[in-house]
């Protein structure tokens, strides 16, 4: 039987600049195509389950501000139960500030706002909306008291929980034990941990560590080489589907969003991690953020395709 995920983390409002360079301070420079998207963590992790075909709740904060306004309309357009997005009275909405050099780096500033003051109280009021919850996601962008809380009150309704540790921060081993998949990019893992990145033997060594300090699962996600699993029965490496990358920005979080996905209706670890890889990997073909994640039936398609390739 399908079950409902509850993903609990952030809503920021990304304005993106491209500029010719990174200027020096006290200078001012000509930026163009300003563009302003819907992002955080949260969100996009929210977005990405429920176009993966989960039934999903969301509980984020915005800010009392027109930008918290239109990202509320937009999310409860998007069939996110309204309750669960609350209006901080005073903060303004989470920002981020993306600036783009031509090359593809960027420079991000994230300015937090009303997901900072998201907090133990307001998750113990929505306690009802848990009822029924299969999986349970969350992310390093809010509170980590309230990160906490939310990993505890999901255990207790016997929840699947999946935390994604970005930005990377320290994880004490009481948190790390209601864990059970964690989900880090290799340089989240890295960050975590201590082991520095030189070979396959070191993500195999940060994910010993992970759970050596209570994580139940370990998914190292590695970008364009797929992914590293292990507990403490298996583990193996999936490599990732070969694609045309244009902008990598929310592979993770289509990743995240469709592992969850495939976690509450049942399917196995590694089919799990199978249409959480082609989900990742799809999204790498598009710009943006939200606007690159992809649907459940355009990744059920694209691994059809590539297995008749393969075959
Ligand atoms: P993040 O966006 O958090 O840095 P990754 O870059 O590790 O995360 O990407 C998450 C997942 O998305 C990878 O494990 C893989 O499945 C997929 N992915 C990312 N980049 C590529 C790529 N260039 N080609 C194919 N798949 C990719």
């Amino acid at each position: 039987m399908k079950g409902r995920v509850l993903v609990l983390g952030s809503s920021n409002v990304d304005l993106i600049l491209r500029i010719p360079y990174f200027h020096r301070p006290g200078e001012t420079i000509q930026g163009e195509n300003p563009i302003i998207v819907f992002g955080g963590k949260g969100a996009n992790q929210a977005i990405a389950s429920k176009h993966s075909g989960g039934e999903v709740i969301f509980i984020t904060k915005l800010g009392n501000d027109s930008y918290g306004r239109s990202y509320l309309r937009y999310l409860t357009k998007n069939g996110f139960p309204s309750k669960c997005l609350l209006k901080d009275k005073e903060l303004p909405t989470g920002m981020a500030l993306i600036e783009l050099a031509p090359k593809g780096e960027n420079r991000i500033i994230v300015s937090p706002g009303a997901n900072g003051s998201l907090s133990v109280k307001d998750l113990k009021r929505l306690i009802p909306s848990w009822k029924g919850i299969k999986v349970f996601v969350t992310q390093l962008e809010i509170p980590i008291k309230t990160v906490k809380t939310g990993l505890k009150i999901a255990k207790k309704n016997g929840a699947i929980t999946v935390l994604n540790p970005s930005p990377p921060t320290r994880l004490p081993s009481h948190i790390l034990s209601l864990v059970d998949y964690i989900v880090p990019n290799e340089w989240e893992a890295q960050s975590l941990t201590g082991v520095k990145w030189k070979s396959d033997r070191d993500i195999q060594r940060m994910a010993e560590r992970l759970l050596g300090r209570g994580a139940k699962n370990v998914v190292v996600t590695l970008g364009s080489k797929g992914l590293f699993f292990k507990n403490r029965r298996d583990e193996f490496w999936m490599k990732a589907f070969k694609v045309n990358a244009v902008d990598t920005t929310a592979a993770g979080d289509a990743f995240l969003g469709a592992f969850a996905c495939a976690l509450s209706r049942n399917k196995s670890i590694e089919e799990a991690l199978g249409f959480a890889n082609a989900a990742g990997a799809l999204a790498t073909t598009r710009l943006g953020a939200q606007p690159s994640l992809p649907s459940r039936r355009q990744v059920e398609t694209f691994v059809k395709k590539n297995k008749e390739k393969s075959g």
